[in-house]
């Protein structure tokens, strides 16, 4: 029927237009993860799944067949496929809720922050791999921040032994330039970093805003993200290249009038980071890192500290001052903190290499 035929037509046209995808599979699932620590990258796929993989294709492609043939035949057809093993401390699929990823990666940083240490959580990954979901997540879903400041809160009013007071900073690192994005107004020339001889990082300037509760928290948050949203109209693609960083500053007094009692400070860094792929195209080898056109110098200096707190040894020195960001981190990476890195990645075969060099990266990040 005439019918028939139009439809035929229809089917070639679309056939043409899906030709120009650059491998005859062009999207795969790169990430295979075998249980709560491991996962395989570029895994060899089963036999069935390339054979009909290959047959699903080979209407559009013409080539299925060949694939599937040499899929089951020949022994060397695997190699392509990295079959990279790796191991973290956990692993979450993409099941996993806002819940199960704050549990067992921030929870542990809420109790050290109240017993006196500086912790800091990190949200690494390529642009659109989920590190804004992951920290600030959504009014029906929220992450991190939200959890981890209902907890701390919930600490405080369970306890009577101590006076704890509570404030919270947001600012942004764009291009080596603080911002402050509870007070926008603020020039960046007047946010100077300084180290005080309380080995505590301060940002002269800053807003910190007191809060007694979650939802003062989130409200200062709401305002953070809308000046942030407000900046990246202007400076074009802001977010995915900038650190936003949320402190969480905790005074402990404890209640003892007759004897002298200093009260102790803590930090939670809570932070949004630049998207990595930029950094992931220098092929980073474990070695120091480069800066090359256009490389994010927080996220780059960021992973040369990493790098040496993971060989303190060799290290004569951690290259805090080679960014803002590190700067700012100086007493809260490696040492006495207690350090989360939370890397976000794509299964898809699309994000190929940067999924590859973020795993690299998170794979060293765990030697701390
Ligand atoms: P990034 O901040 O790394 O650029 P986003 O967090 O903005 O990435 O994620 C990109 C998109 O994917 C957003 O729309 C986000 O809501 C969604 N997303 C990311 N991770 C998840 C997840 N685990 N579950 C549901 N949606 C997600
Ligand atoms: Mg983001």
């Amino acid at each position: 029927s005439s019918s028939g035929i139009a439809n035929k037509e229809n089917l070639f046209l679309r056939k043409q237009r899906i030709r120009p995808l650059p491998k005859p599979h062009a999207i795969r699932k790169i990430l295979d993860v075998v249980d709560d620590r491991m996962l395989v990258f570029d895994p060899k796929p089963a036999v069935e799944d390339e054979f009909e993989a290959g047959e699903s294709h080979g209407h559009a492609y013409g080539i299925g067949r060949r694939r599937s043939v040499s899929g089951r035949g020949l022994g060397n057809h695997n190699s392509r496929h990295k079959e990279h093993k790796f191991i973290f401390d956990k692993l979450f699929d993409e099941t996993s809720t806002q819940n199960d990823i704050y549990e067992n990666t921030t929870k542990p940083s809420i109790e050290a922050v109240l017993d006196g240490y500086n912790s800091t959580v990190f949200a690494y990954g390529a642009t659109g791999c989920g590190k804004t979901y992951t920290i600030s997540g959504t009014r029906d879903n929220p992450g991190i921040i939200f959890l981890a400041v209902q907890e701390l809160f919930s600490k405080i009013e369970d306890q009577t032994e101590k006076e704890i007071e509570v404030q919270v900073s947001y600012l942004e690192i764009y291009n080596e330039t603080i911002r402050d994005l509870l007070n926008i107004e603020t020039s960046p020339r007047k946010l100077t970093l300084l180290e005080n001889e309380n080995k505590e990082i301060i940002v002269s300037n800053l807003t910190k805003v007191d809060a007694s509760n979650v939802e003062e928290v989130m409200d200062v948050i709401v305002r953070g993200n809308f000046n942030r949203a407000v900046s990246a109209t202007e400076a074009n693609l802001t977010s995915s290249r900038s650190h936003a960083v949320i402190q969480v500053y905790i005074t402990q007094t404890p209640h003892v009038t007759d004897i002298y009692e200093k009260s102790t400070k803590s930090v939670l860094s809570i932070i949004d980071l630049a998207g990595c792929e930029r950094a992931s195209a220098t092929k980073n080898k474990g070695a120091r890192l480069h800066e090359g056109a256009n490389i994010n110098k927080s996220l780059l200096a960021l992973g040369n500290c990493i790098n040496a707190l993971c060989d303190l040894k060799r290290s004569k020195h951690i290259p805090y001052r080679d960014s803002k960001l590190t700067r700012l981190l100086k007493f809260s990476l490696g040492g006495n903190c207690k350090t989360v890195m939370i890397v976000c990645v794509s299964p898809s075969s699309r994000h190929y290499d940067e999924t590859l060099n973020a795993l690299k990266f998170a794979n060293r990040a765990k030697e701390i």
